[in-house]
């Protein structure tokens, strides 16, 4: 949807050399728009839109560039520049053992990225990894944590319902030091921010830990509320990094942003499943692309110019329009095309979240091999077949897949697919995908 919003933007905005106040108000309101809809908190969608208008007034617009798709790429660069500021790995930089707090809400994945994070510690960094379970509240969840640390291959200091949290972490960090650990990794109970003595209840783990890492694990799915629920951990503890978990979910993940401007911590991880390898090194501009819900729009549509030949396309449309008819040879080069492009994968990489998500559940692997064998079956063929794929009756396609090496069903396969498209090429009369290219390309 966005892609339309923004081809019928640059549409509007075609000719107009410069971003002024005048052309940027409706580009902004569709920003606007985008971020709100990916659950960004209202009052950081105001403060971003002020940072981006800021920037973009008076930008000049050079060459082919459209001033829709100037200030696109000032919005991604803005997001992807705010969320990805200070990104590191964990700071280990402490007289072991290094201690790492973990604080979140309930469910926002603490006690699993607490074992994720042993499991990073351990194999990257090769470290000794202890964790403990604060969480006295519920016995199924220092069960947990003792289930995922085994799991991760890292020791697991037993805690009990009835202890005091503060005395789970001062006897887990004695341990540590005793048996040389280099981390030590301090699950918590989750807690509302509205809970003041649970909050009171962490800060004196803090005191008494004096952790070099204390992470706010924050579920990306969180709507609005993301911002109360940073605001009152910040005033709580020295929040020193976010690790957003639950980036595999379909949300559009705003409470990234939400989390980074409010807390002033970078993102350090992000959670992209349930399993222990589930954790990555936070990639902002990826993020970015994603509460945009374009995917890496600009980059796409540069690609996409760069590797459609625009006379091509041009002479294909013409031909189309004049009813000279879309052949195998068109067909040939459209495959052709997309290979030029990069590839499919590179090209999925760049979709939009929600379409990614769906090309995730295609093999990229057979696509691209997929394509080869077409090719394949194409060359087999006559340049008059190929003129005129009508003249392909058994005989001839008998022929072909022997000399393309395939059944005679993948040839059907192929045919049907390319009349499909040939359908497609006469409703579209001329190739509104083109011209829309060409329109974003100048
Ligand atoms: P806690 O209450 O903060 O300790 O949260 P848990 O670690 O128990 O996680 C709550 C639920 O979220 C569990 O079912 C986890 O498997 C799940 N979870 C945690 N992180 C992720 C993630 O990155 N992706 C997915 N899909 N699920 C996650
Ligand atoms: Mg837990």
């Amino acid at each position: 949807a966005l892609t339309d919003k923004l081809s019928r933007l640059v549409k509007d905005l075609r000719g107009q050399g410069r971003i002024t106040e005048s052309n940027v108000t409706d580009m902004l309101r569709e920003v606007r728009m985008a971020l709100l809809e990916a659950d960004v908190a209202l009052p950081v969608v105001r403060d971003f839109i002020a940072r981006v208008k800021d920037k973009a007034l008076g930008q000049e617009v050079l060459g082919s560039l459209q001033p829709g798709q100037v200030l696109v790429s000032i919005v991604n660069r803005e997001l992807a520049a705010t969320m990805g500021e200070g990104v590191s790995d964990i700071n280990l930089a402490a007289q072991p053992p290094a201690v790492i707090l973990m604080a979140g809400l309930q469910g926002a994945g603490k006690t699993t990225t607490t074992a994720k994070l042993a499991k990073h510690l351990i194999e990257k960094r090769k470290k000794k990894v202890l964790t403990v379970s604060g969480d006295v509240y519920r016995p199924a969840a220092i069960e947990q944590l003792k289930t995922v640390t085994a799991q991760a291959g890292a020791e697991w200091f037993p805690s009990t319902p009835d202890q005091n949290p503060v005395d789970i972490g001062r006897a887990a960090l004695d341990y540590a030091k005793k048996h040389f650990f280099d981390v030590l990794l301090v699950d918590t109970a989750g807690r509302l921010a509205i809970d003041e003595a649970l909050m009171l209840e962490i800060k004196n783990l803090h005191a008494v830990l004096n952790p070099v890492e204390t992470l706010f694990v924050v579920d990306a799915m969180q709507g609005q509320d993301a911002v109360n629920t940073a605001k009152a951990f910040k005033e709580a503890l020295p929040l020193t990094g976010i690790i957003l978990t639950k980036t595999d979910g379909d949300s559009r993940g705003g409470a990234a942003l939400s989390v980074r401007q409010i807390t002033g911590a970078p993102i350090k991880f992000a959670g992209t499943s349930e399993k222990l390898d589930g954790l990555e090194v936070f990639d902002a501009e990826r993020h970015a692309g994603r509460i945009l819900g374009m995917g890496d729009i600009v980059a796409l549509v540069e690609q996409v110019t760069a590797g459609v030949d625009i006379e091509a396309a041009k002479k294909l449309a013409d031909k189309v329009k004049s009813g000279g008819g879309f052949d195998l040879n068109d067909f040939l080069a459209q495959i052709q095309q997309m290979k030029q492009m990069g590839g499919l994968s590179s090209l999925m990489d760049k979709l939009p979240a929600a379409m990614a998500a769906k090309a995730g559940q295609v093999d990229m692997d057979k696509a691209e091999r997929d394509i080869k064998r077409k090719e394949g079956i194409i060359h087999s063929m006559t340049p008059l077949e190929r003129r005129k794929p009508d003249l392909i009756k058994a005989t001839r396609k008998r022929r072909i897949a022997a000399g393309a090496g395939v059944h005679v069903q993948e040839v059907n396969r192929m045919l049907k697919e390319f009349e499909q498209m040939q359908d497609m090429m006469k409703k579209m009369k001329g190739g509104g995908m083109m011209k829309m290219m060409k329109r974003l390309g100048g």
